[in-house]
């Protein structure tokens, strides 16, 4: 069981996850719990070593020392609680569950989990609560996961102790077609594949960090997203992330994904030589920038090219920083940044086989006059680039066209 910020985030809360987690005791299972900081504490403690270090410093070791401690004080808390209520239970940090990463401080990648203290505990009846999103990186210091990391170490316990499932408690009583906060009618789905899944946490819905869905599909565990807000019930609602062919409906699209957290580089005047692209990516991957949608004009012989990529906004300043280092090896003349853009993407595994899904998606923009500045497209989804005052008007349109809010057997035939 995962607990989010926002499900711990004071100690009324705290003491409504006991009350979920003493109902899955009463079911005779045995209880791996993870947990998350208190809403908030993240992101003050983030720009609290920002302030210390001078900058972004997200990358150190200290910084990991500094990030991690909320989710130590949630653990410790929980566990206090449930001892309060005669129940059997342990805090666990990172490095005492034996959570091994790499030494990528801020995003670090798990290696493997040393269980067999834990499971020894949780055979003795003991509850575990596990500080979600740290681990230990080589050489004993701790690191952290990432944003969002907890999801990961939920998954990532559940993968290692063999457990029957893993259950993402949150602000939201699952996944929806859209992010209820922007569309008010965006419905919850019963299940979503893992694929689908892995393409809405990359394109940037937040409810599950994209790294804990990978290792999912990878290991095979399933997944229920559901409330923590409410009291706990047998039926309560949920979304199950299972197996493409365990759904039952088949949908053309399942949801709506915006991303605000995006801009735009492009460098003008590139000269029309082989080479130039790989000189350009492979110094910015080297940077640790992740690229996304890259367009590349067409140039005739001997004239020069603009080529221009999408990236996380957080990673601007850094690419910028590596395009001035290399402006002269490479050769473009001018370079331009734009953060006044977002993404918007369809995502649905019965895009493959139908044909005017795209054609549909860049009509709706166009009734609403929104202009796509860029276009990618994988197998089971479909992104734009549009500028960022429009993101919640296109969701809202595409959200519509593709009858995301009405029954799903109606819209089985809206597309062909
Ligand atoms: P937690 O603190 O529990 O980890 P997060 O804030 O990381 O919670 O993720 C839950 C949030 O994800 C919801 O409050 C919701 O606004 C947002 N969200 C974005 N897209 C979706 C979606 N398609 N379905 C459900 N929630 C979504
Ligand atoms: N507390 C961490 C964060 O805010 C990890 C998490 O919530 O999953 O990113
Ligand atoms: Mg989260």
């Amino acid at each position: 069981m995962k607990f989010g910020g926002t499900s711990v985030g004071d100690l009324d809360r705290i003491e409504r996850v006991a009350r979920h987690v003493r109902a899955q005791v009463a079911e005779g299972k045995k209880i791996c719990v993870t947990v998350s900081a208190m809403a908030g504490e993240t992101n003050r403690l983030v720009d609290l070593t920002r302030r210390a270090g001078g900058g972004d410093v997200s990358r150190t070791p200290d910084y990991d020392a500094v990030v991690s401690t909320g989710e130590q004080v949630t653990a410790g808390l929980l566990a206090l609680v449930l001892q309060r209520e005669g129940l059997k239970a342990r805090s666990w940090q990172g490095w005492q569950v034996g959570l091994r990463t790499d030494a990528t401080h801020g995003a670090a990648v798990i290696e493997g989990i040393d269980s067999e203290r834990l499971g020894g505990s949780l055979d003795a009846g003991e509850i575990a609560v596990v500080s979600g999103f740290q681990g230990v990186a080589p050489g004993g210091r701790i690191s952290t996961l990432g944003r969002g990391g907890s999801d990961t170490t939920a998954v990532a316990l559940a993968a290692a102790l063999d457990a029957a499932r893993c259950d993402i408690y949150t602000d939201v009583d699952g996944v929806y077609t859209t992010d209820p906060r922007i569309v008010p009618g965006a419905r919850r789905l019963d299940q979503i594949s893992f694929e689908e899944m892995l393409e809405m946490a990359s394109l940037g819905a937040k409810v599950l960090q994209t790294r804990s869905v990978g290792l999912a599909m990878n290991h095979g565990v399933p997944i229920r997203v559901l409330s923590s807000l409410e009291e706990p019930r047998a039926d309560a609602p949920c979304t199950l992330i299972v197996d493409e062919e365990a759904i039952m409906e088949r949908r053309v699209v399942s949801a709506v994904v915006p991303s605000r957290a995006e801009a735009k580089i492009s460098l003008l005047g590139v000269p029309n030589t082989p080479g130039k692209s790989a000189m350009i990516f492979a110094g910015l991957a080297g940077a640790k920038v992740n690229i996304d949608m890259i367009v590349q004009s067409q140039a005739r012989a001997g004239e020069s090219a603009n080529v221009s990529f999408t990236l996380k906004e957080a990673d601007l300043a850094r690419a910028l920083a590596h395009l001035a280092e290399v402006k002269d090896q490479v050769g473009y003349t001018d370079v331009l940044a734009d953060q006044n853009v977002s993404k918007v993407s369809i995502i649905g595994v019965g895009m493959n086989d139908h044909t005017g899904i795209a054609a549909k998606m860049f009509e709706t923009l166009a009734e609403r006059g929104i202009n796509i500045q860029n276009i990618s497209t994988s197998e089971i989804k479909i992104s734009v680039l549009i500028p960022a005052e429009y993101t919640e008007l296109a969701v809202r349109a595409l959200h519509d066209a593709f009858g995301l809010g009405a029954v799903r057997s109606e819209m089985a035939g809206a597309v062909s």
